[in-house]
């Protein structure tokens, strides 16, 4: 008898909850053209005082059992549910997000495909000296067979008093060398207004850590149609990243690869903390291709060759490092700097390293 009693009552809970599913879509379907209504009208979508009415009426009509905060509370997520309804694709998924594009994006930089599944190299000195230090680099980077070189010319440093680079000259240097040998220049911009000066010499432009979220600087680079290398900030979340090259992708340009650069945390050992699971994260939330700058991260020489290993096992587009004729004299990151027969050393023992099966 009282088992019977208790099948009654589920089923009429069940017959309950499918009527307020029914009344929930019939809701939605409502909240739906109101969007549109608002749409066309150019209003917002949310409103404050509508939403303090209905709280209001709905507590002056209720009668119980639940609390009146409960029931406010459950109200709320559905006031909150039927504003996600209205709201537009791009703000449930992202353009750089694989819920909007599955397929991978492959970065084409002078017939270098960066996202095609195979490891791309960028290497070079971390600022641009001289003609003869570019060349002497480009030419290390032919014999290795890496297209992809970096150079700053414009470069952002902790000391105003630091050498600052050498500006549009470093960015010439960078373009001759590039001709001659038959190279694609990677190097970083700093300003928005230094974009379009850029694209006469650059084949990539390079974001900083540091300018992760000038936005203005973000929507500049958006809105040019010239691949970008984006690293992510020093103390910047995975979701700000991925929004800083959402801010680029919003602006029309999709050719956009993102760069772990090491964060900063409480360790000392290394210049910063290599995020290395952030690697498959970005990997598997977007569709871009994603590289490693083991410099950067570590500021370690000694770390650069098994840091650069986990990259590339753990399914990396792309190594980023520095290399310098003479790091003993270079005018920035002169300690971490690998030099000519180091960076051949450095490559020959990643070319032949058991990491690229583990991918
Ligand atoms: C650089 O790559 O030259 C550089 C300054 O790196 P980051 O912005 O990652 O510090
Ligand atoms: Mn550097």
């Amino acid at each position: 008898m009282e088992n019977k009693t208790l099948e009654t009552l589920r089923k009429q809970i069940d017959e309950v909850n499918l009527q307020i599913l029914a009344l929930l879509n019939e809701r939605g379907k409502i909240a739906q053209q109101i969007g549109q209504l608002k749409e066309m009208q150019g209003v917002k979508r949310f409103d404050p005082v509508r939403e303090r009415e209905s709280l209001d009426l709905i507590a002056e009509h209720h009668e119980g059992p639940f609390e009146t905060s409960t029931i406010q509370h459950i109200f709320k997520e559905i006031f909150k549910a039927s504003l996600e309804l209205q709201e537009d694709d791009h703000r449930k998924a992202l353009l750089v997000s694989r819920k909007k594009k599955p397929e991978d994006t492959i970065v084409d930089i002078k017939g270098e495909k960066v996202g095609d599944g195979n490891v791309h190299y960028v290497m070079g000195p971390c600022a641009v000296e001289s003609y003869e230090q570019v060349k002497q680099v480009g030419l290390a980077l032919k014999e290795q067979g890496i297209k992809l070189m970096r150079g700053g010319a414009f470069k952002p440093r902790t000391s105003p008093y630091d050498f600052q680079g050498l500006g549009v000259e470093g960015l010439q240097i960078l373009r001759q060398v590039a001709d001659e040998l038959d190279l694609a220049i990677i190097s970083e911009i700093v300003t928005p207004q230094d974009i379009e000066t850029a694209l006469d010499y650059v084949d990539v432009i390079q974001i900083g850590a540091r300018n992760m979220q000038n936005f203005e600087l973000l929507k500049a680079a958006g809105s040019v149609n010239r691949p970008i290398l984006l690293k992510r900030g020093l103390a910047a979340t995975i979701e700000e990243f991925i929004n800083a090259a959402e801010y680029i992708m919003s602006r029309g340009n999709s050719n956009i690869i993102l760069c772990e650069r090491g964060i900063r945390t409480y360790e000392r050992a290394t210049r910063n903390t290599l995020d290395i699971s952030a690697v498959p994260i970005l990997k598997k939330e977007t569709h871009l291709p994603v590289m490693v700058d083991v410099t950067h991260s570590t500021g370690r020489k000694d770390l650069l060759l098994p840091c650069a290993k986990a990259a590339i096992a753990i399914g990396a587009d792309g190594v980023m490092a520095e290399v310098h004729p003479d790091p003993a004299v270079a005018l920035s990151d002169s300690a971490q700097q690998m030099n000519i027969p180091q960076f051949h050393e450095f490559m020959s023992a990643l070319k032949g390293s058991p990491a690229h099966s583990l991918r």
